[in-house]
């Protein structure tokens, strides 16, 4: 039977961190998708449609890669998939204690589904969205932390010109 997983988040927007960890799943299973949360705590910056679409072309050249967007709780949109593996990214001890919790309460939700932790590159291991996004609204350089086409879009809703 082909391995799939599901590498879930906000993602607003992927940086190469995301990236990072998405190659690593993509070595590892048949098939993985992206998935992308409409409903997220966080009040994103970009829409789903614009994280979605931003998304789709950083993984173009990942074969077995899709992007999708989903609105449910993730261990029913995992089973209605057909998937069986939560893919998470792990960078330091601080994600860990709320990654564990949320992989304990899934495997509670749902016995079958298990969760794996990658970790990315070290040198991306500080890297998160909410940071890419303070230094993209004061101006500051972002090239080393996400794709052009990203760093572009970012520019753009913060009123740099682009
Ligand atoms: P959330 O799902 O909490 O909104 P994100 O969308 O930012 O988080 O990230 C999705 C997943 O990717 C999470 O497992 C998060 O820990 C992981 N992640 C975020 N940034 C990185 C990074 N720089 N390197 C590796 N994993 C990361």
């Amino acid at each position: 039977m082909p391995t799939f997983a599901i590498y879930p988040g906000s993602f607003d927007p992927l940086t190469n961190g995301h990236l990072d960890v998405l190659r690593r799943a993509s070595r590892l299973f048949d098939k993985v998708i992206l998935a992308i949360a409409h409903e997220t705590e966080k009040r994103p910056l970009f829409t789903v449609q614009e994280r979605v679409e931003l998304a789709r072309e950083a993984v173009c050249g990942l074969e077995n890669v899709r992007v999708e967007e989903f609105k449910q709780l993730l261990v029913d949109y995992v089973q209605e998939k057909g998937a069986c593996v939560i893919v998470r990214g792990l960078r330091a001890v601080s994600d860990f204690e709320v990654e564990f919790q949320m992989a304990l309460m899934n495997r509670n939700l749902a016995p079958t589904v298990e969760t794996i932790f990658l970790m990315p590159r070290d040198s991306y291991s500080y890297l998160s969205s909410r940071m890419t996004k303070q230094i993209a609204q004061l101006g500051g350089d972002i090239s080393p932390f996400v794709m052009p086409h990203i760093e572009k879009a970012l520019r753009r809703k913060y009123g740099f010109s682009t």
